[in-house]
C-alpha cells in the first residue's frame, strides 16, 4: 500500500479536524468507563490538533446499538471521562449529524474539542452510505483518522468520509500501530512465530492459511485447537467444537504437512468437567480427553513446547488466549505463553500482541508493558498481518 499522509504533514491552524477515534471502551454497570486505553492511545493526536491552534471534532462507535439510538450506548459519559484526562472541557453533541451536530461544531471556541453522539445510533454507518458519510465530513476541513480498530472496516466514518474531504490523515495512534505491524511484516528477523488462540476457529480460518505462508512456526491454542485435533481423528470429549469447521481444518492440517511451516497443536491439555471455577480439573494427553470433560487450557508439556518455540523465535505474534484464562484452573497456558513473550522481547525480539482476549490476559498478568506493542484493534491487526488492505487506511491521502 501506498505510504499515507500523517498528521504531522497537515495545516491544522484554525481547521476543523474530523477525527475518527476508538472510543468503543468497556464501560460499568452505572455507565462510566472501566478501562480507558483506547482513549489515552488518543490523547497525544487530540492534543496535536489543540496545540497547533485546530478544533478537534471527534466520532467514534460504542458498543453495538443496531443502528438505533439507545442511551445505553451514549457516548456522553466518554466525554466527561476524556474532559478529565486532558484537564479541558470536552463538548458534546446528541447527535453525530444534522442539527445537533452542526450547531455543536458552530459554538466550539478554540482550545476545546467536540465529541460526536455515537455514529451507531445511525444504521447508515456501518452501511457505508454516501449521503451519511457526506453529513459527517461536512462538519470538518480535513479528516485524521486514529480508530486503528476500526480500520478493517469499510464503514462511512472509515471509509466514506474520506472521499468527501480534501485531506485525510493517519493519526499518531494509527501511525504506531502500523508502524509496529509493517516491522512485524517485513523485518528480516527470523524465525518469525504467530500464536493463534481464542474460542473458535470459525472466521479465522482464512486467517490461518494466510498466515501459513509467511511464518515459521504457527502454535494453536484455545478451542480453535479442538477443530484440528478432530480433524485428526482424535476424540475430543466435549470441548468447544464446531462441526462446519471441521472439513477446512482438514484442508489446513493437508496444506501444513506439505509446506516448511511448523504447525503445532497442544500434545496434552487442562481438563474441565464444566466451564467453571470450581470445576474439577485433570491434565490429560490431548488424545485422551474422556466423554463429559472438556478441554479447556493448554496442558503443561504443550507450555514447555511452546515456551521453548517463543525463545528461539525473533518476531513474533500473538492473537488468542491459550484456554479460558478468565479462570484461574486455565489461565496456566496463557500465562507461560504471555511471560514467555515477555522474556522474549527483554532478548530482543519483537513481539505484538493483537486482539482484545490477549491484550486483558497480558494485563492481567501485569506484563503489558513488557512486550514492543500492544495493539488496540484485534481483527484490524489480525487483518494487516494477513496481508489484507485495510479500508480505513487505504482511503486515507497518499503521502507526497
Ligand atoms: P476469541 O474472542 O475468539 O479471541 O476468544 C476469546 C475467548 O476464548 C476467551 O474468553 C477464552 O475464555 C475463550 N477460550 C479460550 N480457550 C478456550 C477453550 N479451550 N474452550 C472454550 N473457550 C476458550
Amino acid at each position: 500500500m501506498n505510504k499515507k499522509l500523517t498528521i504531522d504533514q497537515l495545516d491544522l491552524r484554525g481547521k476543523k479536524v474530523l477525527v475518527r477515534v476508538d472510543f468503543n471502551v468497556p464501560l460499568n454497570k452505572d455507565g462510566t468507563v472501566r478501562d480507558d486505553t483506547r482513549i489515552r492511545e488518543t490523547l497525544p493526536t487530540i492534543n496535536k490538533i489543540l496545540r497547533e491552534g485546530g478544533k478537534p471534532i471527534l466520532m467514534s462507535h460504542l458498543g453495538r446499538p443496531k443502528g438505533k439510538p439507545n442511551p445505553e450506548f451514549s457516548l456522553a459519559r466518554v466525554a466527561e471521562h476524556l474532559a478529565k484526562m486532558l484537564d479541558k472541557p470536552v463538548r458534546f453533541a446528541k447527535d453525530c449529524i444534522g442539527f445537533e451536530a452542526a450547531r455543536g461544531v458552530a459554538e466550539l471556541p478554540s482550545g476545546e474539542c467536540l465529541l460526536l453522539e455515537n455514529l451507531r445510533f445511525h444504521a447508515e454507518e456501518e452501511k457505508n452510505d454516501a449521503m451519511f458519510a457526506q453529513s459527517l465530513a461536512i462538519l470538518g476541513d480535513v479528516f485524521v483518522n486514529d480508530a486503528f480498530g476500526s480500520a478493517h472496516r469499510a464503514h462511512a466514518s472509515t471509509e466514506g468520509v474520506a472521499h468527501f474531504l480534501p485531506q485525510g490523515a493517519a493519526g499518531y495512534l494509527m501511525m504506531k500501530e502500523l508502524d509496529y505491524l509493517n516491522k512485524v511484516l517485513n523485518d528480516p528477523a527470523r524465525p518469525f512465530t504467530a500464536i493463534l488462540g481464542g474460542a473458535k476457529i470459525s472466521g479465522k480460518i482464512e486467517v490461518i492459511q494466510n498466515l501459513m505462508k509467511i511464518v515459521d512456526s504457527l502454535l494453536i491454542g484455545g478451542g480453535m485447537a479442538f477443530a484440528f485435533l478432530k480433524a485428526k481423528g482424535i476424540e475430543i470429549g466435549d470441548s468447544l467444537f464446531e462441526p462446519e469447521t471441521l472439513e477446512p481444518a482438514r484442508e489446513i492440517l493437508k496444506a501444513a504437512e506439505s509446506s516448511k511451516v511448523e504447525f503445532l497443536l497442544p500434545i496434552d491439555a487442562v481438563i474441565g468437567d464444566k466451564l467453571e471455577a470450581y470445576a474439577q480439573v485433570k491434565m490429560v494427553p490431548a488424545d485422551k480427553i474422556p466423554a463429559g470433560w472438556r478441554g479447556l487450557d493448554i496442558g503443561p508439556q504443550t507450555a514447555k513446547l511452546f515456551r521453548t518455540r517463543i525463545l528461539a523465535s525473533r518476531k513474533i505474534f500473538w492473537n488468542g488466549p491459550m484456554g479460558v484464562f478468565e479462570l484461574t484452573p486455565f489461565a496456566g497456558g496463557t500465562r507461560v505463553v504471555a511471560n514467555s513473550l515477555a522474556e522474549v522481547t527483554t532478548g530482543g525480539a519483537l513481539t505484538v500482541v493483537g486482539g482484545g482476549d490477549s491484550v486483558a490476559a497480558m494485563e492481567q498478568f501485569g506484563l503489558a508493558k513488557k512486550v514492543s506493542h500492544i495493539s488496540t484493534g484485534g481483527g484490524a491487526s489480525l487483518e494487516f498481518i494477513e496481508g489484507k488492505e485495510l479500508p480505513g487506511v487505504a482511503a486515507l491521502t497518499d503521502a507526497p
